[in-house]
């Protein structure tokens, strides 16, 4: 699986609609300071479902919509696609070519869709969990985040290490079992002081 493509319109310093294509092997992305190089990293990381706005970079979360220039007027709305060959069948789905997207308005409103249907956030992280991909995978490495993976206090290392693994997946669905039981005893004890209440 590898990235093949990316598209970007209204997407921080991107007014306009770009697209880039990524060929198999490495790519750099040269360009003068405050060129957008970043943006695109930034771009990646939000359309995987990034919720911090300090991880891009910015104070609010509509920073990342195009704010406008001397010469240019703001937008009202950010769009990011990115397009994964998966012709290896590692993203769980019957697509040998997967689109992500990620729009969202300045009124706050957001979507999410995979390969152009709408979707929850939820789908896209399930889709790509144990993959390496998602917004917490180790295929997209910050500056911050190799401090993060050396340092040993932070326990970020394990969590890479079950990403890897593939258990993450495992650990998300036995936390949401837990939280089912928990509700079902709860149910549970109502129900018997009821009972209790009618004898
Ligand atoms: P460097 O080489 O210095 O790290 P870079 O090429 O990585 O720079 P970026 O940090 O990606 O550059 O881009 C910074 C530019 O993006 C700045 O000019 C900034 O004004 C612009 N920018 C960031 N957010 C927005 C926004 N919401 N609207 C318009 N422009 C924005």
């Amino acid at each position: 699986m590898y990235l093949k493509k990316i598209e970007i319109h209204g997407f921080k310093s991107f007014a306009d609609r770009i697209e880039v294509e990524f060929e198999k092997g490495v790519t750099g992305i040269v360009g003068p300071n405050g060129s957008g190089k970043s943006n695109i990293s930034d771009a990646i990381r939000w359309v995987l479902g990034e919720q911090s706005a300090k991880t891009l970079r910015g104070s609010r979360m509509d920073d990342v919509i195009f704010a406008g220039t001397m010469q240019r007027k703001p937008i009202g709305m950010a769009e990011v696609s990115i397009t994964l060959n998966n012709e290896s069948n590692k993203l769980p789905v019957d697509y040998s070519e997967v689109t992500i997207t990620r729009r969202v308005y300045r009124s706050g409103e957001s979507e999410y869709y995979i390969n152009k249907s709408l979707c929850r956030l939820k789908d896209i992280k399930e889709m790509l969990m144990d993959t390496g991909v998602g917004v917490d995978g180790y295929s997209s490495i910050g500056q911050g985040r190799i401090d993060d993976i050396l340092n040993n206090k932070s326990g970020n290392r394990r969590l890479l290490f079950e990403e890897a693994a593939g258990i993450v997946k495992y650990r998300s669905r036995k936390e949401e079992s837990e939280k089912k039981l928990e509700n079902t005893n709860q149910n549970l004890l109502r129900v018997n002081d009821i009972i209790r209440e009618l004898k």
